[in-house]
């Protein structure tokens, strides 16, 4: 099917008839119906629905939220003894457990003899809730064993003995893992059904054959939404339907980079023409990053992954500099007991803030981070509006659904728009916008298409 005729949709507060063309946005007029009727046009009665650009989510992590579908997850988990019923009911990928979500408020610190303990001798690996620390139990570490190396991420005891605890070590663990390539589908589908036509992959440093999984995905239509990658080579010849976007700098809290290092760094990218990505969830890591910036120059597309804890002055910093910011108010609600555990009292205030953002002119939006935070678009914009903690930043729905629908190479720009020549990336909402956003929900979208093509049942 080459056209579409949306009948009586509502597009910035007008209905109208909307007529899509070979992938493109052609025309768009109050009565439509008489000219675009014919047998090769598929009608859709909008009902006064709200049509608009697909989402983006402009921060996630595909492949893991494959495997995380696969996987058990412990983020509801309560304490020890559901963790062990938890883990022996999960499903067996390549003869491996996989958990994920897991935190020490579950059952504290996770080695490989408290994992033999809870889970037996069946190969378990689980991962910390932060996405950086692995645990394995000793089965699993026999299988992995020629890929333990000495460096400082494999945690050992007092006798050089590994504990089972793996920092950083996703890509280094992968070849002794059980090959089974993760299903892009389910993932597609979940997007499709949230009304996201495309992505923004924040993991840092893909490898060929991670970027090749992605493009056979895409390819197939398993993953119809675009891609833009963070974490591909900058002169990689990517499949179809896959950019290269800023670089993903992901920098370790605990051994941060020298302030010359990462001034390299980013110069270097600059030098390609690439903007930065740069991950910051600590006040030291964003100013020592917003301080580079400021010496080596903003380049447009420069952007802060997270900006987790950042004072009314830094946000005006940002501003000034003209760094965007790629936040995730959902975390305050998904992870909202545990930071009023765990943060300090005095930086609660400054925590994934977001009013003080837009306030200050920072280009800002909610993104997933999923699988560490929740995929769907429509419970972020609710938590963004209805903040569990800080609520003097909550922002307006509309504006927090702005975000999403601003090119993913300008997070936090002027959103994206359904008018003629635009790419027919386009969700249809069973209600008029207004009306969707005094409660937003998932169940809002009716369908959604890429390039013209209906991507949801
Ligand atoms: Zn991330």
């Amino acid at each position: 099917m080459s056209a579409i005729l949306f009948r009586e949709v509502e597009v910035d507060g007008r209905v109208l008839d909307v007529r899509v063309r070979d992938g493109l946005v052609d025309r768009l007029a109050p009565h439509l119906g008489a000219d675009g009727a014919s047998d090769s046009v598929e009608i859709v009665e909008g009902n006064g629905g709200a049509l608009m650009p697909g989402l983006h989510d402009h921060h996630v992590h595909l492949l893991a939220l494959a495997a995380q579908l696969t996987s058990v997850d412990l983020s509801g988990v309560a304490d020890e003894a559901a963790l062990g019923e938890a883990l022996g009911a999960g499903p067996r990928v390549g003869g491996w457990v996989r958990a994920t979500g897991y935190h020490e408020s579950i059952a504290g610190e996770l080695d490989r003899a408290r994992l033999d303990r809870i889970a037996g001798d069946v190969p378990l690996r689980v991962q910390h809730r932060s996405g950086a620390l692995w645990m394995l139990n000793s089965a699993a570490l026999d299988r992995v064993a020629a890929q333990l190396d000495h460096s400082p991420d494999v945690e050992r005891d007092d006798s050089g003995r590994p504990t089972g605890r793996l920092w950083r070590y996703d890509a280094r663990l992968r070849p002794g893992l059980p090959d089974v390539p993760p299903d892009l589908a389910p993932v597609g589908r979940l997007l499709a059904g949230l009304g996201i036509t495309g992505v923004t992959d924040a993991t840092p440093a893909l490898e060929p054959g991670a970027i090749q999984l992605l493009g056979d995905a895409h390819a197939s239509g398993a993953l119809p939404q675009s891609i833009l990658l963070l974490g591909a080579q900058t002169d990689a010849a990517l499949p179809s339907g896959l950019r290269v976007g800023p670089r993903k700098l992901l920098l370790h809290d605990h051994d941060l980079p020298t302030y010359d290092d990462l001034a390299a760094t980013v110069r270097a990218s600059h030098g390609e023409g690439r903007a930065v990505a740069v991950h910051c969830v600590t006040r030291h890591s964003l100013v020592l990053t917003l301080a580079v910036l400021e010496e080596v120059g903003v380049l447009p597309g420069d952007r802060i992954e997270h900006a987790s804890i950042a004072a009314p002055d830094v946000a005006a910093w940002m501003a000034a500099l003209g760094v965007a910011v790629v936040t995730q108010p959902d975390f305050l609600r998904t992870r909202g007991h545990d930071y009023r555990r765990e943060v300090d009292p005095g930086d609660l205030p400054d925590l994934y803030p977001h009013a003080r953002l837009l306030s200050a002119g920072v280009r800002v939006t909610p993104s997933s981070d999923a699988p560490y935070g929740a995929l769907d678009p429509w419970q972020a914009i609710l938590t963004a509006s209805d903040r569990p903690l800080s609520p003097a930043e909550s922002v307006a729905p509309a504006e927090a659904l702005a975000g999403y629908l601003s090119p993913p190479l300008d997070p936090g720009g002027r959103p994206r728009q359904v008018a003629p020549g635009a790419p027919a990336d386009l969700v249809l909402l069973t209600r008029p916008l207004t009306e969707a956003l005094l409660s937003p929900r998932a169940d809002l979208v009716r369908s959604t298409w890429v390039a013209g093509h209906r991507i949801t049942p």
